[in-house]
């Protein structure tokens, strides 16, 4: 079972990967991981990768898509796995699928989490971390004092509003030709509100599985 997880910034797809692997009983994949794990393995695909990083180039897909492949070769990862950030565009996805039919799988279903944009702004934006010892907090305004060490709270860039909103953005203009292409391909394609508990989250994602 090789399930694709998407989710916009902020919808809390991170803490539903593991979550969702445990209950499903396989691994999850993450391509950053795969990637550092050639590259500390010393691997040729490794190696190529470690030779774009080196040069400050982006490692083209075909490099991670060969690493991604190899790692669904494995026995570890036999039973299946759940895709976190594997997939972000449509190129990548015909990567992905040219690589499963070459191991003889497919991915069985796309899992989309989705939440209301003005939501994440306000989740994100209430996100502040203490200038000195970096310890992070939720519902606190920016200025006001850490509990620890009296530093001040700030406001990381990336979750000011405007920066939410570009994310939100590139994520929207990426991920929706995605989502149309597995659909035109035949793959199970399930949005998931993301509101409420995680555990809520977690059986909302369970039961799309299922049905
Ligand atoms: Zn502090």
């Amino acid at each position: 079972m090789i399930i694709v997880l998407f989710g916009k910034p902020g919808a809390g797809k991170g803490t539903q990967a593991p979550l969702l692997a445990a209950a499903l009983g396989v691994p999850t994949l993450a391509t950053g991981d795969e990637l550092r794990a050639a590259i500390r393995n010393g691997t040729p695909l490794g190696l190529e990768a470690k030779s774009y990083m080196d040069r400050g180039d982006l490692v083209p897909d075909s490099v991670i898509l060969g690493i991604i492949k190899q790692a669904l070769a494995e026995p570890r990862n036999a039973a299946g796995v759940v895709l976190d950030g594997v997939v972000r565009t449509v190129p990548q996805a015909e990567g992905l699928a040219a690589a499963c039919a070459e191991l003889g799988t497919k991915v069985d279903a796309v899992l989309c989490f989705d939440i209301d944009d003005e939501e994440i702004v306000r989740r994100l934006a209430g996100r502040t971390v203490c200038e000195s010892c970096q310890s992070p907090y939720t519902g606190r305004e920016p200025g006001t004092a850490c509990d620890k060490d009296g530093g001040r709270l700030v406001r990381r860039k990336d979750d000011e509003p405007e920066a939410i909103r570009n994310r939100l953005e590139v994520y929207e203009r990426q991920t929706a030709p995605v989502l149309k292409w597995y659909r035109d391909h035949g793959t199970r394609v399930a949005v998931i509100e993301a509101v409420g508990s995680v555990q809520d989250v977690t059986a909302r994602a369970l039961g799309a599985l299922a049905s």
